[in-house]
């Protein structure tokens, strides 16, 4: 099993209220009977050591002792030997995992985006058949849709971020000229909602910020 802040924090909550059961227990002892009784552990020791696993499963650390690591999954990059910057990945990595857990989503990282738009744009630029080239473009949009997700988790505002179906409504005056034979098919498809996201753009943002 996978340790996540949740986990950590649900230890903590249990710890703090096993105060009235136990009020002659120093907190690390009640913490270590709280570990063992909501994930099994051995002790709150082995629980956090876990937790900071999972936190560096997708980081790549440098070789070199002054690079920078990065982090696979929400994109972050640190000075890993440093704890003001781990703390700060945690952060990056816990609200990045906290959205995509209530989402049912993640949103692809940086490269896996720059890779859908690449493939999707030849695909929908090429000689195939329009369902393919329909494919093509919204493998691209799904590169766009991910970094607008992406940032509205930064900005804490991904709660009213539209769907992936929505923003297709929305982001068509902002495609390129070159796939004007595909609109009509997109709009039959997802419907047209201009106004939403400013013709250029491929952000999404709330209306009152
Ligand atoms: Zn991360």
């Amino acid at each position: 099993m996978q340790i996540a802040y949740s986990h950590i924090k649900q230890v903590k909550r249990l710890a703090k209220e096993l105060k009235q059961a136990h009020p002659t227990l120093k907190l690390s002892q009640r913490q270590d009977i709280a570990a063992v009784q909501v994930l099994g552990v051995r002790n709150y020791h082995e629980a956090a050591r876990r937790y900071d696993q999972w936190l560096m499963l997708h980081v790549h650390i440098s070789p070199d002792r002054n690079g920078a690591s990065k982090c696979t999954f929400c994109d972050f990059t640190f000075a890993a030997d440093l704890k003001e910057d781990r703390d700060a990945h945690r952060e990056v990595h816990e609200k990045l995992h906290e959205a995509g857990e209530a989402l049912g989503y993640f949103p692809a990282n940086f490269l896996q985006r720059e890779k859908m738009k690449s493939e999707g744009r030849k695909q929908a630029l090429s000689n195939e058949s329009l369902e393919t080239r329909i494919e093509g473009v919204l493998l691209a949009l799904r590169g766009w849709f991910d970094r607008s997700l992406n940032n509205a988790i930064s900005g804490e505002y991904w709660r009213r971020h539209p769907s992936f179906e929505l923003y297709v409504s929305m982001i068509l005056d902002t495609l390129s000229h070159l796939y004007a034979d595909l609109l009509p098919e997109l709009k039959a498809r997802y419907g047209y909602r201009p106004g939403e996201i400013s013709p250029g753009k491929s952000d999404w943002y709330p209306k009152s910020r």
